[in-house]
């Protein structure tokens, strides 16, 4: 596994493996690696014949009162890491490297799928997200890419810009990895103290209960939306962001009686901790 810290480093090593006929999959990353990041490293290398993983903290996808300089960064364990699982480089440039003028170039999807969810809270997180997931992108030429579904609005902003753009890859989503008292993973978690993690599996538990409730054939959004909100409402260190039900793909408002595929996506915040968390509810 190489490590490489500049965009020329880069090229070389994705002009070679061209060269030799290698499928690429790409694995964008801001570090801290855990079992989730693991799981979309893991299916990369199964599907491809080389694999890089970026470790990024992607400045321009944090609004300035938010966590961008106490992000957890531990490359010499991320690359332990991404190594064991498949990858063949990890590619960790500086914000510099990324961003080497301050005039620059942005990407950014308009509409429904970047307005509701995170994109009230955080207006300028996907425009940051999109920018620098096609420099990746166009650096990496990858056949294949791989994001979280725990990210599920990520997920559906990028599926729009490889449609627009014309990119020529294919997105791949993998499931959420929870840990086993079924909080999802996430590098935020380490924020946490044990009385705040506690109080954040409130979040899967909700969730658990909606998919129940519209398994045994619950149909009206308010009505999930208003059982999910009561549930955390319950507790005490929760402080709720958002609890919204919306239509797949692209985020359409959610119609009741509920249709199709549906996505119940939660941000809650745990002391100075904002957590997501969401379930696809869809007719078996
Ligand atoms: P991040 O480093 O948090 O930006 O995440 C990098 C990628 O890993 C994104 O595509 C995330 O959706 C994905 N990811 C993060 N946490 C999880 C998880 N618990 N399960 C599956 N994928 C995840």
């Amino acid at each position: 596994m190489k490590l490489v810290k500049t965009v020329a480093e880069l090229r070389k090593e994705i002009a070679l493996a061209k060269r030799q006929g290698l499928s690429i999959g790409l694995v964008p990353t801001m570090g801290a690696l855990h079992a989730g990041h693991a799981s979309l490293i893991e299916a990369a290398a199964k599907e491809n014949d080389f694999v890089v993983v970026s470790v990024f903290v992607n400045p321009t996808q944090f609004a300035p009162n938010e966590d961008l300089d106490a992000y957890p960064r531990t490359l010499a364990a991320d690359c332990v890491l991404a190594e064991a699982k498949g990858a063949a480089v990890v590619f960790a440039p500086s914000p510099k490297e990324m961003y080497p003028s301050a005039d620059m170039t942005w990407v950014e999807v308009t509409g429904n799928v970047t307005k509701v969810l995170c994109g009230r809270s955080r207006p300028i997180h996907f425009r940051g997200v999109t920018t620098v997931v096609s420099k990746l992108f166009n650096l990496a030429q990858p056949d294949r890419a791989y994001f979280g579904q725990k990210d599920a609005q990520q997920v559906e902003v990028l599926k729009r810009m490889v449609k627009d753009l014309f990119f020529p890859l294919e997105l791949r989503v993998m499931p959420i990895i929870r840990e086993a008292d079924g909080l999802a993973r996430s590098s935020r978690n380490t924020y946490l103290s044990e009385k705040e993690h506690d109080a954040a599996l409130v979040l899967n538990k909700s969730l658990r209960e909606a998919e129940a409730a519209f398994a045994a054939g619950e149909r009206d959004a308010a009505k999930i939306v208003a059982m999910v909100t009561a549930a955390i409402e319950k507790e005490p260190a929760a402080e709720i962001d958002y609890v919204e039900l919306h239509g797949l793909p692209e985020l359409t408002p959610a119609v009741s009686p509920l249709k199709g595929t549906n996505l119940l996506a939660v941000a809650v915040k745990f002391g100075t901790t904002r957590l997501i968390d969401n379930v696809v509810l869809e007719e078996k």
